[in-house]
């Protein structure tokens, strides 16, 4: 469990660092890939979590997280939690909390515009949202 936290903070420090949020590694500078291995089989989550290494590209520092998208619009935020109105699976509508690192301005616009998008969730935390 201690372990899994400091990955946690590990991780919080790299997506904080840039202004632009792309992951830069703490040991080298270098550019951080995110690659989910294989997905985690887990029938009571709607979303399938995979397994994730994210890795540098230039040394070898890497940790391991779990990751999964999800695919819907922003219904409220704040600075630390953003609420994300999804699908169920069977097709009913879902809502969920998570921690992000998202700004404002991109979390705004989500949410005025009602856009259908992806978040990339890593260990519950929004880290990107994608197209
Ligand atoms: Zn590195």
């Amino acid at each position: 469990m201690g372990y899994k936290k400091k990955n946690m903070e590990i991780l919080a420090d790299i997506w904080n660092q840039t202004e632009d949020k792309s992951m830069i590694c703490p040991e080298c500078g270098g550019k951080l890939i995110l690659v989910q291995v294989e997905p985690i089989q887990d029938a009571e989550n709607a979303y399938i979590p995979y397994d994730t290494v994210i890795e540098c590209s230039n040394c070898n520092f890497n940790i391991k997280a779990e990751s999964f998208t999800i695919l819907g619009s922003v219904k409220t935020f704040d600075v630390g939690h953003v609420e994300i109105g999804s699908w169920s699976p069977s097709g009913s509508r879902v809502l969920s909390k998570y921690e992000h690192i998202l700004d404002y301005e991109t979390l705004k616009h989500l949410r005025e515009s009602g856009e259908l998008v992806e978040f990339l969730v890593a260990d519950n935390q929004v880290i990107e949202v994608i197209g």
